[in-house]
């Protein structure tokens, strides 16, 4: 008999709709992406980059640890000595398809060389986009250093 008059008076609809009505006049829990952002953790792992030192030297020395304790070997770094004797890399690329953003890289760098940035949108259209070469890193080093920064200063606690 319940079933027949919830039928009849539209029980359950009204029901819905109470409960639309409800949540009409509370905080939005959704933003309006890509015009509004949600916040990012300190220690999000995003995409790569290489960074420099103040004076814009390049910090990383091409001691390629990166390289031995990624598990994907995704990095391949080649290197000769400078004139003034420092080692340097001539060659480093990330293939950005075999990446498992695992933060190896970055954890096993003794100068904060290579990281992961904050950038999340780096989606493209073919695989030789996420070939990246050096001059891409380093673009992207220069673009995010401010971010990065920041980030690291305030994970330095935990490192
Ligand atoms: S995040 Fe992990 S998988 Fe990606 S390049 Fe670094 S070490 Fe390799
Ligand atoms: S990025 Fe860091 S770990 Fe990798 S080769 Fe350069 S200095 Fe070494």
């Amino acid at each position: 008999m319940i079933k027949y008059i919830k039928s009849f008076t539209l029980f359950e609809l009204l029901q819905g709709m109470f409960l639309t009505l409800k949540y009409m006049f509370k905080a939005k829990v959704t933003i309006n992406y890509p015009h509004e952002k949600g916040p990012l953790s300190p220690r999000f792992r995003g995409e790569h980059a290489l960074r420099r030192y103040p004076s814009g030297e390049e910090r990383c020395i091409a001691c390629k640890l990166c390289e031995a304790v990624c598990p994907a070997q995704a990095i391949t770094i080649e290197a000769e000595p400078r004139d003034d004797g420092s080692r340097r890399t001539t060659r480093y690329d990330i293939d950005m398809s075999k990446c498992i953003y695992c933060g190896l890289c970055q954890e096993s760098c003794p100068v904060d060389a290579i990281v992961e940035g904050p950038n999340f949108e780096f989606a493209t259209e073919t695989r030789e986009e996420l070939m990246y070469t050096k001059e891409k890193l380093m673009e992207n080093g220069d673009r995010w250093e401010q971010e990065i920064a920041q980030n690291i200063y305030l994970d330095r606690k935990y490192r």
